[in-house]
């Protein structure tokens, strides 16, 4: 497992202005370090666009945070998946805890969302994670379990991101220690593997307030195939630090 490519993701949520998004590309262009992982940055639909420009010659993927399910239509505020091609992205982010609780998403709605991005070309990253009374009532692998199949497109997975973020994790300080990142990723690779053969080709990513400091050792898990990187991917030096770690 371990010859998949690391990823390491940056979710720029609901942050980061023009000005941000130079400051940061500016940092990336001096950065003399290396990653053993492919680079992608996540930034609002807004800046997209200039992204896609800004990292020119930097190695550095774009994704969106969301997309429609449907490829156009009247959905005001919506963003579909194919404009997100159109601007220069490849990736999107689907199921985010933050969407599941602050738009009501549904495994059955990331699951739709999940083909419409695979449909534009791009590369889903299909959030899940437990809440912290579920972790304490043990019921963490048979709620990612639940949720994985139920957000997982048909046929082949190759092509699918799949991100483990515990919720009590995200934007906590909090992260889950690496025996409980494990235990979760050898589930997730094992029901994967058990749907489809391409199941042992999906990077399992791991979000929840991965920092510099705590990046080489869950990396180092197994079955740990990147991190999606939250407040720590808006500080350049942290991302670097981050990507360094692999
Ligand atoms: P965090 O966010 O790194 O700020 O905890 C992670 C995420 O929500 O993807």
């Amino acid at each position: 497992m371990t010859a998949l490519k690391p990823l390491i993701a940056g979710n720029w949520k609901m942050v980061g202005l023009p000005d941000d998004l130079g400051r940061f590309a500016e940092a990336m262009r001096a950065w003399g370090g290396t990653s053993r992982g492919d680079l992608l940055i996540c930034p609002p639909a807004t800046l997209i666009g200039a992204a896609v420009q800004a990292f020119n010659g930097l190695g550095i993927a774009v994704g969106g945070q969301d997309c429609h399910a449907k490829a156009s239509g009247a959905h005001t505020g919506d963003i579909a998946a194919p404009m997100i091609a159109a601007a220069g992205g490849a990736f999107v982010i689907v199921g985010h805890s933050e969407r599941r609780a602050d738009h009501a998403e549904t495994d059955a709605q990331v699951r739709a969302k999940a083909e419409a991005a695979l449909a534009a070309g791009l590369t889903p990253i299909i959030c899940i994670g437990e809440q912290l009374q579920q972790r304490q009532a043990g019921e963490t692998l048979a709620v990612v379990e639940a949720s994985l199949r139920a957000s997982l497109p048909e046929g082949d997975l190759a092509r699918l991101v799949i991100a483990y973020e515990p919720v009590w994790a995200i934007g906590t300080g909090l992260t889950a220690n690496a025996d409980q990142i494990a235990e979760v990723h050898a589930h997730l690779r094992q029901v994967l593997t058990s749907i489809h053969a391409s199941g042992a080709q999906v990077k399992l990513l791991y979000g929840g307030s991965v920092k510099p400091g705590n990046a080489v050792e869950i990396l180092s898990v197994a079955d740990v195939n990147g991190v999606l990187v939250g407040g720590a991917s808006l500080i350049a030096a942290d991302f670097q630090a981050i990507a360094m770690a692999c």
